[in-house]
């Protein structure tokens, strides 16, 4: 079938992926950047906390150890000589070792400017005492005794998490301060280990929501089109296009839309081949079906026609009006239809007058059905207003004829027909 497709056409699978998969693929890809976000600023919150618990033990194990004040006694080169109280502790960068041990994290004491207790070492394993504080740190923690914590530092060339917090002496005065580092790099293998499953489930979760929205989208797609195919197919002119079943069955929308297209299917069906008075077939419904049944036939030329005609109605028209002549051909064509067999043909020809077509059948059975329409139509009065009108009807039944065209059948059954009328009327004639 050949596509029409007007200019400014868009597929409407192509305008639900725009609405459904694309938003869905900008949605995960800002839940990913927003979640590694977050996740990153907890995980950077949550190593300050745990600085700070580290900070805590350092301070109150040094105070514990050793109570009291630094100190200390600058000797030749850079030797010095480091007081906490009265005890002398120039070598407990030891402790810092212990405690790096456990933490994992170099913790540093700084007097004044300079690193007197280390745990930092450089490649030859030299303690980097008095190491020099950034100016800023120094200002910030020990001139304004202020507490501090760093995401983005470089110690001895390696990027570095630090905190550091003012050493106060009993007068309340900052003189000095702890310092922990935490490797940046190792805090970011933690935060990838939590980002990268974050992302591989954002990544799945799409794939597997954009599958399935495109799955269903192309569902509903696929039965949008086959109803407008449907549709195409009737405005077309084509009144025998079947809609399968699949499209028609269920309970949604669509399911109603295709019904209601098979409807409208039917009833322009009904408007082309019924009669809008009597209900039954009409001429174009009947002549198609003879045609068809001629065919079919062939040699064996098996059925036979009938035409009917009503007696004198253009009397009862006269005398009782045109719409009681309505009412007599209605309940003329319902004794019909309710006479004439299911699989055989009853259809208004035109006027008052009604045509028959008998399948597989004797002109002797057929006989007997017109027979049973008479006596009914007969004893039919039909009620117009306060009058009781009566009819009877002439019937002429004609067999097929290997070799007759349908014309010459139906034109042997209107001398039959003819025959009747001039017989008396009120009778068949085969
Ligand atoms: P005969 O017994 O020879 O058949 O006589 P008749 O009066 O039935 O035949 P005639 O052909 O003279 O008249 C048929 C009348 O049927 C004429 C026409 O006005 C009427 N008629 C045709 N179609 C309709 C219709 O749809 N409704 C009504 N009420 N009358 C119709
Ligand atoms: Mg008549
Ligand atoms: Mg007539």
């Amino acid at each position: 079938m050949e596509k029409k497709k007007t200019k400014n056409f868009r597929s409407l699978s192509a305008k639900m992926m725009n609405y459904t998969v694309i938003p869905l693929f900008v949605l995960a890809v800002l839940v990913g950047i927003a979640g590694s976000i977050f996740c990153k600023r907890a995980m950077i919150s949550m190593i300050e906390d745990e600085m700070t618990q580290e900070c805590d033990y350092l301070e109150g194990r040094m105070d514990a150890m050793y109570p009291g004040d630094y100190s200390w006694v600058v000797g030749e080169g850079t030797s010095f000589t480091l007081y906490k109280g009265t005890y002398e502790i120039t070598d407990a960068s030891e402790q810092l070792d212990v405690l790096k041990e456990s933490f994992n994290n170099d913790f540093s004491i700084y007097l004044g400017q300079v690193s007197v207790l280390t745990s930092c070492k450089d490649a030859d394993g030299n303690r980097y005492l008095l190491a020099e504080a950034p100016t800023t740190v120094r200002k910030t923690v020990i001139e304004g005794g202020e507490t501090r914590f760093y995401s983005n530092v470089t110690v001895a060339g390696e990027k570095c998490f630090a905190y550091f917090r003012p050493i106060v002496n009993a007068a309340g005065n900052s003189y000095g301060m702890y310092a922990i580092f935490h490797s940046a790099a190792q805090i970011n293998r933690r935060v990838a280990s939590v980002i990268i499953p974050l992302y591989i489930l954002c990544f799945v979760t799409v794939v597997a929501l954009g599958f399935f929205s495109a799955y269903f989208s192309q569902k509903i797609v696929e039965r949008i089109v086959a109803v407008k195919r449907f549709t195409e197919s009737v405005a077309g002119g084509k009144l025998d296009t079947d809609m399968s079943a699949v499209y028609t069955s269920g309970n949604d929308e669509l399911a109603q839309l295709a019904k209601s297209s098979v409807q409208m299917q039917l009833s322009i069906r009904k408007m082309i081949d019924y009669d809008t008075l009597t209900e039954i077939h009409n001429r174009r419904f009947a002549t198609g079906y003879i045609t068809k049944l001629h065919d079919n036939a062939g040699v064996k030329a098996d059925y036979c026609i009938a035409i009917g005609d009503i007696d004198y109605f253009k009397k009862v028209n006269d005398t009782y009006g045109h719409d009681a002549g309505d009412a007599v051909l209605k309940m003329t064509a319902d004794v019909l239809r309710r006479n004439v067999p299911p699989g055989h043909l009853v259809a208004r020809w035109g006027g008052e007058e009604f045509i028959f077509a008998f399948r597989e059948m004797t002109p002797e059975e057929a006989y007997q059905i017109l027979e049973n329409c008479l006596a009914e139509i007969r004893k039919t009065a039909v009620s117009y207003e306060d009058k009781v009108i009566s009819v009877t009807m002439s019937f002429g039944l004609a067999k097929a004829t290997a070799g007759k065209s349908v014309d010459e059948i139906l034109i042997d059954a209107d001398a039959k027909l003819y025959d009747a009328k001039e017989g008396g009327r009120n009778r068949i004639v085969m």
